[in-house]
């Protein structure tokens, strides 16, 4: 059966299991790229549990020997499906080294064949669980509260009718949570005072489900999008305007595999045109020197869905090949450059780099859902982030995602609270109103 991306499951991944060359590529920052010994990894996963089986080639291997019944779906191959960031950077190194193999496919289909079977952690079958009633994932909140964010602006409730070019869709973490619903708000007021003709869907917004999908729950992320599609392409031409990477990404991406093809940009995208236009201008200088970490949801896998309907071949009956090529998701085309262009604009704020940037990005951590049933683990992910961000000197590491920030802010405060975290927009506010 040809591999279509998104409908995949794990017997459609054979001819990559079986093409994979062992090269360990994926456990590596490309080799071109490496600027150090000490932040030459790319993999957190087999970087963190220092066994093969936990790699990108050591899934490959076990997808294969599960489904010819060498190994026993349950305990440590569990473990090693789950404990995936789906941080995709085995997948750009892969690329790189073989063209078109898919190893974050294949984690992904690996997680909804043991979702199926039953076997996910009881942490992530709970967070699911809440989605279909509360239509969120995150604990302790109540559906009726997903709009108090929003109760002293004047935004247009596109559910009841009112028409806007842009809607803005905060995500859960900036919905709910109380750390940042003032942040969401500061956003929508930049955003307003440029003139952007500007709503939200009020009682329609929900979690795009984005999440549930990385950790290997397909049928609750269908549900989800299927639902916000219906809500949203009522709206005329609306673009979806998110401040949460994820959420990003589950618009352009996957809700683009299931054929709703909704327009998304990243708040740091439309910001970053409004300065470009001269309808944003900055008034204080920060003087702060800042390193960016790159969401991986934002920037390798931000890149827009391709649908592909081919066929698998062999050469010489041997050596797998789709016909055509298959598209090549190779990160090169994620938003890298908006957030930067932002912090270069900035007055007095001085960007330094990390060694791994854009696609070769490090996970903060938080990615999977590894920080709901493994909290050593994701928090670990983190402080070598941290760590990396310590290296150049910077005051604050500035992200565009809220899960990273909370995940980086978590680490700085183990790791002695030296270090600050900033989200993109929170930097923008600060010296635009
Ligand atoms: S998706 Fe990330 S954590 Fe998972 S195998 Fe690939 S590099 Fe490792
Ligand atoms: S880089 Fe690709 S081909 Fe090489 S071992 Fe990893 S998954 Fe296999």
């Amino acid at each position: 059966m040809p591999l279509k991306g998104y409908e995949a499951t794990l017997e459609d991944f054979r001819p990559m299991q079986e093409r994979c060359s062992n090269c360990l590529g994926c456990k590596f920052v490309p080799f071109e790229k490496i600027k150090s010994h000490r932040f030459g990894r790319n993999c957190p996963s087999v970087w963190y549990h220092n066994f093969n089986t936990y790699s990108a080639r050591g899934r490959f291997q076990l997808g294969q020997t599960l489904q010819d019944g060498y190994v026993e779906w349950g305990g440590q191959a569990v473990d090693a499906v789950f404990n995936c960031q789906a941080c995709g950077a085995c997948d750009i190194a892969c690329k790189i080294t073989r063209f078109n193999l898919e190893p974050l496919a294949h984690n992904i289909a690996l997680k909804e064949r043991a979702v199926e079977k039953g076997l996910a952690p009881p942490e992530l079958e709970a967070a699911v669980r809440q989605l279909s009633g509360r239509k969120t994932m995150l604990p302790a909140v109540k559906k009726e509260d997903r709009t108090a964010w929003a109760s002293e602006l004047k935004l247009k409730d596109l559910s009841a009718g009112e028409t806007a070019a842009y809607a803005f869709f905060p995500g859960c973490q900036y919905a709910y949570n109380p750390d940042l619903q003032s942040k969401a708000r500061l956003q929508v007021k930049i955003l307003l005072n440029a003139g952007v003709d500007l709503g939200f869907f009020g009682s329609g917004d929900m979690c795009c489900g984005g999440r549930a999908k990385q950790m290997g729950f397909r049928k609750a992320f269908e549900q989800e999008a299927g639902h916000n599609a219906k809500i949203w392409t009522k709206v005329r031409g609306i673009t979806i305007v998110t401040p949460c990477s994820d959420c990003y990404h589950a618009i352009k991406r996957q809700y683009a595999a299931l054929g709703y093809t909704i327009k998304v940009v990243h708040t740091s995208e439309l910001v970053g045109e409004l300065i470009k236009d001269g309808k944003l201008k900055f008034k204080k200088d920060l003087n702060v020197t800042v390193t960016y970490h790159d969401p991986c949801h934002l920037g390798r896998l931000g890149e827009p869905f391709e649908a592909w309907d081919g066929v698998e071949k062999k050469v010489l009956n041997q050596i797998h090949t789709w016909d055509p090529p298959r598209p090549r998701y190779a990160g090169t085309c994620g938003i890298y450059d908006a957030p930067r262009k932002i912090l270069n604009a900035i007055p007095g704020v001085r960007l330094i780099e990390m060694e791994r940037i854009r696609e070769n990005s490090w996970c903060c951590g938080a990615g999977g859902g590894c920080g709901l049933f493994n909290k050593t683990y994701a928090s670990a992910v983190a402080s070598e982030r941290v760590a990396e961000a310590l290296s150049t000197g910077a005051q604050t590491i500035v992200t565009g995602c809220p899960w990273c920030g909370i995940n980086l802010k978590a680490a700085c405060a183990e790791n002695g609270g030296t270090m600050g975290v900033a989200d993109i927009m929170d930097l923008a506010a600060q010296s635009l109103l």
